[in-house]
C-alpha cells in the first residue's frame, strides 16, 4: 500500500463533443446528462431494430446525434468516448479512440467527475458475488445513522443521475453514498478515488470481458485507489487482500480485514456468534466492540455474514456507531431471487438463488445445505465446473441440467460425481422449468432442498436471472401430490 495526496476532479463538458456507446439503459441516461451539461452528443450503437429506433427518436428530439447500426467508426472529432458496461474493451470503436489519443470512460468516472465541492462521501463495494446485498446492508446501516444515503448501482438510479439530482428540488444533499462498483465500471473510472472500499470475494468471473483473471482482479483492486480511510479486504481470499498490498491510497488508510472467524487487530470478525470490530476500537490489541449477533443476518447463511462484516467495516470507517450497524442489519431484508425460500412440500424445501449466474455464487449457496437437488445449467461465460462439483459432490441427491451449456456441467459431474442421477433435459425454451422442477421433485427425498442456483446467466432461456427465478417459483406453485 502506498499514499499520496489528493487530486482535484475538474467536470468540464460544456462545449465537449463526446460520443457515447451504446443505447441502452446506461448509454441513454450519460446522453441526457451529458447534453444537459452543454456536451455535443453523439450516441452511437451496432443495432438498428426498433427499440434502438424509438430511443433514437426521442434523444434527437433533445438535440443529441445518434447513429444506429454501426457502432465500430468513431465519429469525426470526438474528444471523449462515455461507453456502456456491455462494450469489451476490445471492441473496434475503443481501438480507433485509443489510436486517436481520445480517452475512454464510464458512467462511474462520469459521475465522479461531476461532484461538486462538498459532495457526498462514496463508500464502495465489489467483489465477483454480494456486492448488491452488501451495497443495500451499508446503506440500511447508514440510515440506522441517521445519515441521508443511498443504495447505488445496477438497479434503480443511475450514477450520474444520482450525482446530478444532488441537493435539487430543495432536498437536502446526501450525506455518503453506498456504491455497488462492477469490474467494468471500475475498469472505465480511472479517477474515482473512493473514502473507503471493499472487495467482497474473487473468483473467476466475466473473464471472456476482461481476457484474463489478472486483469479480472486488477480492475476489481482499482476500488482502493486513493481511499481515505479503510480498504477492507476478505482474511478468506488472500487475492483480495494482495489488490490491498498493490493499491495506491491516502496518507493514514488502513487495510481492515473481515473474518469468519475470530479476528485479529484492524480485523472484524466472529465470536460466540457475535459479530465483533477489533478495527475501529481504541485498543484494539486488547478489545474487540460487539456489533450485532449472527441471528440479526437475514439470512444468517455463512456468505451472507461475510457480506454483513463488509458492510459493518465500511460503515465504521465512516464514524458509525456499533448500535446502528446492528439496527441496520435488523432492518435490512435480501432482494428476491437470492436463497429465497419458495415453498415447503412433502418434506421437501424450494430454494430460489437464480442470482447465483456464477460457480462462486453457486459454490455458496450449495454449501448452506446438506442434501440437495440441484437444478442448474444455462450460459456458462467461460467457467469450468471441476472445482463446484468436487466441492458440492457429496450434498447432491441429485442434478437436473438445463440450458446451452449444460453439457460442461454434465462433463463435470461424470468425472467427479460419477454415482450421482443427473437428468439431462436436453431443451432450451422457457417451458423446460416446470419440466425441471417436476424432475427435482422426483428425485428429492423427505428432508431434501431443492435448490435452484445455476452457476450461468440465464440469458439463453429467460430474459434475466429474474424471470428464471420466477419461472421456477411458478413451476413450484404447479406441483401437485401427484409428481412427488
Ligand atoms: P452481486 O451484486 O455481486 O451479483 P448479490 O448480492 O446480488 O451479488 O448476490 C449474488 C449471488 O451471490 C447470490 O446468488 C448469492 O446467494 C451469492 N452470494 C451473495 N454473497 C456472497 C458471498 N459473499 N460469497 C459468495 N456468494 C455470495
Amino acid at each position: 500500500m502506498t499514499t499520496h495526496g489528493p487530486t482535484d476532479h475538474p467536470a468540464g463538458f460544456a462545449g465537449q463533443h463526446i460520443t457515447v456507446a451504446g443505447l441502452g439503459v446506461s448509454g441513454i441516461s450519460a446522453a441526457r446528462a451529458l447534453a444537459g451539461l452543454g456536451a455535443h452528443v453523439t450516441v452511437v450503437d451496432g443495432g438498428d431494430g426498433d427499440k434502438q429506433r424509438a430511443a433514437a427518436r426521442e434523444l434527437t428530439a433533445e438535440g443529441i446525434t445518434v447513429r444506429l447500426g454501426d457502432g465500430d467508426t468513431l465519429p469525426e472529432g470526438t474528444e471523449l468516448v462515455v461507453t456502456s458496461p456491455g462494450w469489451k474493451p476490445d471492441s473496434p470503436l475503443f481501438a480507433a479512440a485509443a489510436a486517436a489519443g481520445v480517452d475512454v470512460v464510464g458512467d462511474v468516472e462520469i459521475a465522479w467527475r461531476l461532484r461538486g465541492p462538498g459532495a457526498a462521501a462514496w463508500l464502495g463495494v465489489t467483489g465477483t458475488n454480494g456486492k448488491t446485498t452488501t451495497v443495500r446492508m451499508l446503506a440500511s446501516i447508514l440510515a440506522a445513522e441517521g445519515l441521508r444515503t443511498l443504495a447505488v448501482g445496477n438497479i434503480g438510479t443511475p450514477i450520474i443521475d444520482v450525482v446530478l439530482g444532488q441537493g435539487k428540488d430543495g432536498e437536502p444533499p446526501y450525506d455518503v453514498l453506498a456504491v455497488e462498483l462492477s469490474s467494468y465500471q471500475l475498469h472505465w473510472a480511472p479517477s474515482l478515488r473512493a473514502h473507503s472500499g471493499a472487495v467482497l470475494n474473487l473468483a473467476p468471473d466475466h473473464l471472456d470481458w476482461h481476457g484474463s483473471m489478472q486483469a479480472y482482479a486488477a480492475d476489481k483492486g482499482r476500488i482502493y485507489e486513493g481511499n481515505t480511510v479503510a480498504c477492507v479486504y476478505n482474511a478468506a481470499d488472500k487475492a483480495t487482500e494482495d489488490l490491498v498490498r498493490e493499491a495506491d491510497v491516502e496518507e493514514g488508510c488502513r487495510a481492515i480485514g473481515f473474518t469468519l472467524g475470530t479476528p485479529g487487530p484492524s480485523q472484524l470478525g466472529v465470536v460466540d456468534g457475535i459479530l465483533v470490530d477489533r478495527a475501529f476500537v481504541e485498543n484494539r490489541q486488547q478489545q474487540a466492540q460487539e456489533l450485532a449477533e449472527v441471528s440479526d443476518v437475514t439470512p444468517p447463511a455463512p456468505h451472507n455474514i461475510a457480506n454483513a462484516l463488509a458492510a459493518a467495516a465500511l460503515a465504521r470507517a465512516f464514524g458509525v456507531r456499533p448500535t446502528a450497524v446492528r439496527d441496520g442489519l435488523r432492518a435490512f431484508h435480501p432482494d428476491a431471487h437470492r436463497i429465497e425460500h419458495v415453498a415447503d412440500l412433502d418434506g421437501v424445501t424450494y430454494i430460489d438463488d437464480s442470482k447465483a449466474t456464477n460457480t462462486h455464487a453457486a459454490e455458496a449457496s450449495l454449501a448452506a445445505y446438506e442434501h440437495i437437488v440441484w437444478i442448474a445449467g444455462g450460459l456458462a461465460k467461460g467457467a469450468t465446473f471441476d472445482e463446484l462439483v468436487q466441492k458440492s459432490a457429496a450434498r447432491l441427491r441429485g442434478v437436473v441440467l438445463i440450458g446451452a451449456d449444460r453439457a460442461l456441467i454434465a462433463e463435470a459431474l461424470a468425472r467427479h460425481a460419477p454415482d450421482v442421477p443427473v437428468v439431462d433435459l436436453d431443451r432450451t425454451d422457457t417451458g423446460a422449468m416446470p419440466e425441471a422442477v417436476r424432475e427435482a421433485a422426483r428425485l428429492a427425498r423427505p428432508g431434501d432442498t431443492v435448490l435452484l442456483a445455476p452457476a450461468c446467466a440465464s440469458m439463453d432461456m429467460f430474459v434475466n436471472y429474474n424471470k428464471r427465478g420466477d419461472a421456477f417459483a411458478e413451476a413450484v406453485g404447479e406441483l401437485t401430490a401427484r409428481d412427488h
